[in-house]
C-alpha cells in the first residue's frame, strides 16, 4: 500500500545505518565515465538553469536520480492516527504550498518543521504525504550519511541539494536524523563534518528566509533532546509523532492485511490491537510479516516448489498470537517519557 516507485518504500541515499538502506556512493562509476547532459528546462533540454550554473553537474545528476523521488500519490487516510500532527500540517504547510497567493505576509507559512518521536512512527510517511498532497517534488536524505559517508563531498552535496530543490519547487526536502546536523558543534569534531554543518545552516537559513521560494524543510529525529537552541529556532513547528493508539494500530493492521488472504474478524482485529500496546507502526509491519509467514511454514518442505497457491490457508488470529510472541515492541517506556517531556517544553501544542 505504501510502496513507492519500484516497491522500495524508503529510498534514501545512504539512509539509516542498517540492512534496509545499503549505502550508495555519491558518484556512481557509470555516471562519472559517461556524464549525461543536465537538462533543467522541460521546454528546452539544452538550457541549464541559471541557479545551477555553479553546481557540479555530476552532483545534480546524482541528486536527481537518487535523492529526488517519484512517489505514488499518498493520502492522509493512509497515515493511521496522528490526527493532531495531520491537522496542523494541512493548515500550516500543505495549503500554503498549494496557494502561496493566499498565505503570504502574516499568513506566511513556516519554512522548516520538525517531526520528532520514536522510530517507525510515520515521520517519513508524513514527509511523503506532505509532498504528495502539495504536489511538490520530494527530496529525501539521511543527515548522518552526509557527515559519515560523504566525507569530502558532503558540503558540495548540501549546496547542490538545496539548489536543485529551488529549481524543482514547490519542493519538500526531508532530512532524516536531522539531529546529526543540528547538534551543538563539538570541539573534537572532524573538520569536514564541521564544514558540512556550517553549509547546512547557511542553506537552511537561505531556504527558511526566502519569501519567494516554495521549499519546505522537514526534519525528522528520534533524538530531539540533542537539538540545540539554534535548531529549534529554525524549525518553528515542532510536532510530536507518537506511538499509534489502539485504533491506529488496528488501522495499520487492516491496511497491511489487504494484500494477504485472511479470515480475521473485526473483533479479532480489535484483540490484536489490544495485545500490541506500545508497538510502533514499523513494529506492526514486522508483526504482520511474521504472522503472514505462518501459513507458508505449514507447507511441507518437499512440497514448496509445486505447491498450489489455491491451497494455501488464510492467515488467522492464531498466526498473530504466535507472531506476537516473536515480535516485541522496539520502543522502551523510558524513551517514551523523554519524548513526552520534550514535547511539553518545545513541541507545538505540547
Ligand atoms: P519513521 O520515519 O518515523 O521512522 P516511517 O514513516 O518510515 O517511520 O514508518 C515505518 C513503517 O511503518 C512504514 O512502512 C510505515 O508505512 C509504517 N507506519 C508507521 N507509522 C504509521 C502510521 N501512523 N500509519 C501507517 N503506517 C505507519
Amino acid at each position: 500500500l505504501f510502496a513507492y516507485g519500484n516497491g522500495n518504500s524508503k529510498r534514501t541515499l545512504g539512509g539509516r545505518v542498517g540492512a534496509r538502506n545499503p549505502f550508495v556512493p555519491p558518484v556512481r562509476s557509470n555516471s562519472c565515465e559517461n556524464p549525461q547532459p543536465i537538462c533543467t528546462s522541460p521546454e528546452d533540454p539544452e538550457i541549464v538553469d541559471e541557479r545551477l550554473k555553479n553546481i557540479d553537474p555530476k552532483m545534480i545528476e546524482l541528486i536527481t536520480n537518487e535523492i529526488m523521488h517519484k512517489y505514488k500519490p499518498i493520502d492522509w487516510s493512509d497515515i493511521a492516527g496522528l490526527e493532531f500532527a495531520k491537522t496542523v500540517i494541512k493548515e500550516a504547510v500543505v495549503w500554503p504550498l498549494l496557494r502561496p497567493d493566499i498565505f503570504n505576509g502574516l499568513r506566511r507559512p513556516p519554512k522548516g518543521i520538525l517531526l520528532f518521536g520514536p522510530p517507525g512512527t510515520g515521520k517519513t510517511l508524513i514527509g511523503k504525504c506532505i509532498a504528495s498532497q502539495s504536489k511538490a517534488t520530494f527530496f529525501s536524505i539521511s543527515a548522518s550519511s552526509l557527515t559519515s559517508k560523504w566525507v569530502g563531498e558532503g558540503e558540495k552535496m548540501v549546496r547542490a541539494l538545496f539548489a536543485v530543490a529551488v529549481v524543482h519547487q514547490p519542493s519538500v526536502v526531508f532530512i532524516d536524523e536531522i539531529d546529526s546536523l543540528l547538534t551543538q558543534r563539538s570541539e573534537n569534531e572532524h573538520e569536514s563534518s564541521r564544514r558540512i554543518k556550517t553549509e547546512f545552516l547557511v542553506q537552511l537559513d537561505g531556504a527558511t528566509t526566502s519569501d519567494e521560494d516554495r521549499v519546505l524543510i522537514v526534519g525528522a529525529t528520534n533524538r530531539p533532546q540533542e537539538l540545540d537552541e539554534a535548531a529549534r529556532r529554525r524549525l518553528t513547528q515542532r510536532l510530536y509523532v507518537p506511538l499509534p493508539e489502539t485504533a491506529a494500530r488496528v488501522h495499520i493492521l487492516k491496511n497491511l492485511l489487504q494484500s494477504v488472504q485472511n479470515d480475521i474478524t473485526d473483533s479479532e482485529y480489535d484483540k490484536i490491537g489490544e495485545l500490541t500496546q506500545g508497538y510502533s507502526g514499523a513494529d506492526m509491519e514486522t508483526l504482520c510479516r511474521e504472522a503472514s509467514m505462518e501459513p507458508i511454514r505449514s507447507i511441507p518442505c518437499d512440497q514448496i516448489a509445486l505447491f498450489d497457491i489455491q491451497n494455501l490457508r488464510k492467515v488467522n488470529l492464531n498466526d498473530f498470537l504466535a507472531a506476537i510472541r516473536q515480535v516485541k515492541s522496539s520502543v522502551s517506556s523510558k524513551d517514551l517519557q523523554q519524548y513526552v517531556n520534550w514535547n511539553r517544553t518545545y513541541g507545538t501544542g505540547g
